[in-house]
């Protein structure tokens, strides 16, 4: 299936997507790119019901609905308020917060932008199911509060959260990423983190934390990288570190902190920019539902040429 044109500048953005009939239109190209086929008769024709984002076929009136299966379905806000918004999260490099976006789309209540954008972090979700593979760099660290040295041996403060990092090494620069929260920093959490995000076969580069040990049983080539002094992490596990410092710094930022109820939508939101951080514009179209059930080229866009960052 052929994946339609994406907008490539801003320009180009406000140019294709001035009105809500431009988005609809474009819903409709993104979800029959060979032309409309009715599911249950496959009669091609159709006719559009303007009054919602719903085809009915003319030959046996079945009706179906154009935004079904995306984030869009069922809104009762314009489609082009969606369309902005799904533009500027995935574009904007620092990301964009609730504030911003009520101001952005001249919406009256902050509410309405804040659940846009849940729903948009929600949606970032399934397309990260797959593992990450090779020489991959893992480690963990606390968000919210003061961080505190986990040798320190004692109770864990609740308002604190802990965040495990894995990231590919790529040369000297870093491929894909995947963030978790972990109950706690025991071999169980810590080993089913990695089983979840990290292929089998990997080497994983760790500081050495007995939590990991575990792995060189469950088929993962694990190589500890510092013994003892935590102090170290940063400079053997560089990229990983790099990633929990821009964490950070964007969800105090931007999002003047995050409470740890939320917190585990705001690193799938990290995570699928990072990961789509060389092809910003084409992750405005996954997001939205309307690149097809495939990633075509994501990965293959985000590696090319790829030698930092
Ligand atoms: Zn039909």
């Amino acid at each position: 299936m052929a994946r339609p044109d994406f907008p490539r500048t801003a320009s180009e953005f406000q140019d294709w997507f001035s009105t809500d009939e431009a988005c609809y239109r474009y819903l409709i190209e993104s979800r029959w790119p060979d032309g409309f086929v009715c599911p249950r008769c496959q009669h091609r024709r159709a006719y559009d019901l303007l009054s919602r984002p719903v085809m009915k076929c003319r030959s046996c009136g079945y009706q179906v609905s154009v935004t079904a299966g995306t984030v869009l379905h069922r809104t009762r806000l314009p489609l082009l308020q969606w369309f902005l918004a799904a533009y500027l999260m995935t574009t904007y490099t620092p990301g964009i917060s609730a504030v911003q976006l009520q101001r952005q789309l001249g919406l009256k209540r902050y509410e309405t932008a804040w659940t846009m954008l849940q729903k948009l972090r929600r949606a970032m979700v399934r397309p990260e199911r797959d593992r990450i593979v090779g020489m991959v760099e893992v480690d963990e660290t606390y968000i919210g509060g003061l961080e505190r040295g986990r040798h320190g041996g004692r109770q864990r403060d609740s308002s604190k959260e802990i965040v495990v990092g894995a990231v590919e090494v790529r040369g000297r620069g870093s491929g894909r990423i995947r963030l978790g929260v972990v109950e706690e920093l025991s071999g169980d959490c810590l080993t089913r983190f990695v089983e979840e995000v990290v292929a089998t076969g990997s080497v994983v580069l760790t500081d050495g934390w007995k939590g990991y040990l575990p792995l060189e049983k469950k088929g993962y080539d694990h190589r500890p990288v510092t013994q003892g002094d935590a102090k170290n992490a940063a400079k053997f596990l560089p990229r990983v570190h790099r990633v929990f410092a821009n964490l950070k710094t964007w969800l105090s930022g931007t999002h003047h902190g995050v409470g740890s109820k939320h917190l585990p939508h705001y690193l799938n939101e990290y995570v699928y920019r990072f990961n789509r951080r060389r092809t910003p514009m084409a992750a405005f179209q996954t997001l939205l539902g309307l690149a097809g059930q495939r990633e075509p080229t994501t990965y293959h866009m985000l590696y090319d040429g790829e030698s930092n960052g």
